[in-house]
């Protein structure tokens, strides 16, 4: 080990980085030139070739793409991300695997599909035999590795440290008297304040080595926000465009501090989201209960240690499990044995070029379990299936025939018109595609865990996120 401090304490974790903290609670402008060269497709399929390159690994919980002015949100919620995503990579038609953090992220990390991550019920734990994460990858090449979390779905005892080196959430610090103002409950549980104070801290000890750090920002899912970026209304809704605006400045004081110390020319940047959420569009509001497009329909943004002019849009439908994937491939590292995402490099570099879009019209699936909360109760998985325009949707229900609804996003963008009975066609191929889909339980290990024996406190911990678990 070239340097023993991560083996104790953490001091990055509980140092309070004061600096960034008193430039928090400021104005919320773009505060960073972008000192980035600009770069071309043949500098994407070279990456692989510069040993400087580090990883940072945004996932902004709770996101719906269709919130951000990037994704055709007429509000101005999302400056920071936009800049980033008009001179980088956005991904147009992101499909999240399930509306449900642990599900999600699982899938996320391992490229597979929920069901065979396995990881579909509340005290499933991530298989760590057999599954090579990508932090273990990049660890294995040489990376520093951190991992820093306010989601205790994605706590070390679900089963999400491996390959990190250190894994944990952050010290909390007080909130800025702004931010308090607006959330009089923010205290107990800090804010991402504190996640960008973490990393900033590692970087002053670790940024000359090379990286890999995952921040997993998690005040959008708490609806956080202060004064100055209470700018869109008082309603549910709109306070989840307000949170939008704050959680893209406190991307905006991260952005400044990596171009202060030279690491946005060193460094790609990918920043994802791990489910969207409902606003009553068809009378559900949040996530985790169902998987139609505002809480699967996610954003999804590569920033590379070059800017692109102009930026490009990938517009084939794609998935999370093909994030890391791409990643990897990317940095010609291992790939993830066994995946179900593919990397999708080809689209980028086509993108990049002007070419036309590699479409091979592979489906993309959402899986929830409707009973992930309850101990004592049978899975029920509710499947959705995307492709092309369509979203074909089985919904199970307790004692009756699942329910089934057909989408097509192409005539009907809000995705309301049930076309289940008009399109016999088009559901017999998807409902066989979800037959197939459920059929594949194989995971990649020998065997899967057995589920966590969760304790009265880790339950607290998700309880105070929200989620009715037993
Ligand atoms: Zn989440």
């Amino acid at each position: 080990m070239p340097n023993s401090i991560l083996s104790k304490r953490w001091p990055w974790l509980t140092a309070a980085a004061l600096v960034v903290l008193a430039a928090m609670s400021t104005l919320i402008t773009i505060r960073w030139g972008d000192p980035r060269p600009v770069g071309s497709a043949e500098d994407i399929a070279e990456l692989a070739t510069r040993s400087d390159l580090n990883v940072l690994f945004i996932l902004i919980d709770t996101l719906r793409s269709d919130r951000l002015g990037s994704y055709g949100y007429e509000r101005d919620t999302s400056p920071t991300l936009d800049r980033l995503a008009s001179r980088g990579v956005r991904f147009a038609r992101q499909l999240s695997q399930s509306s449900w953090t642990k599900a999600s992220m699982a899938s996320l990390w391992t490229a597979l599909y929920p069901n065979r991550t396995g990881v579909t019920r509340f005290n499933d734990v991530l298989a760590d035999e057999g599954v090579e994460s990508p932090a273990e990858i990049l660890r294995d090449a040489g990376f520093r590795t951190a991992g820093i979390y306010r989601n205790g779905w994605v706590a070390p005892y679900f089963g999400f440290k491996q390959g990190f080196e250190v894994y944990d959430r952050p010290s909390r610090q007080r909130a800025a008297p702004a931010v308090i103002k607006k959330n009089p409950t923010v205290s107990k549980g800090g804010t991402d304040e504190d996640i960008v104070d973490s990393a900033v801290e590692f970087l002053r000890v670790h940024g000359r080595e090379r990286w890999f750090l995952y921040l997993h920002l998690m005040d959008l899912h708490e609806y956080t926000y202060d004064e100055q970026s209470a700018l869109f209304g008082s309603a549910y809704s709109d306070i989840y465009d307000n949170s939008i605006r704050w959680v893209d400045g406190t991307l905006d004081i991260l952005l400044g501090h990596l171009a202060d110390q030279g690491y946005l020319e060193n460094t790609l940047i990918v920043i994802a989201s791990d489910h969207g959420e409902a606003f009553g569009e068809r009378g559900l509001e949040g996530h985790a209960r169902f998987l139609y497009r505002e809480t699967t329909e996610v954003p999804l943004i590569f920033v590379f240690p070059f800017k692109l002019e102009p930026g490009v849009v990938v517009n084939a439908r794609t998935r999370n499990v093909d994030i890391w994937p791409t990643i990897l491939d990317l940095l010609k590292l291992p790939a993830i044995p066994e995946a179900d995402g593919r990397s999708r490099v080809a689209e980028i570099l086509a993108a990049a070029r002007g070419e036309p879009m590699p479409d091979d019209g592979e489906p993309g699936f959402a899986h929830l379990d409707r009973h992930w909360g309850q101990r004592e109760k049978d899975p029920m998985p509710t499947v959705a299936v995307t492709e092309g325009p369509y979203r074909y949707l089985r919904i199970p229900v307790q004692d009756e025939p699942a329910r089934e609804e057909l989408f097509d996003a192409g005539e009907d963008p809000a995705e309301l018109d049930n076309l289940i009975d008009t399109r016999p066609e088009v559901a017999a191929r998807l409902r066989s595609q979800i037959d197939r889909y459920l059929e594949n339980t194989q995971p990649p290990g020998e065997t899967t865990p057995a589920p966590l024996e969760i304790d009265e406190m880790q339950l607290n911990q998700l309880r105070a996120l929200g989620y009715r678990v037993p």
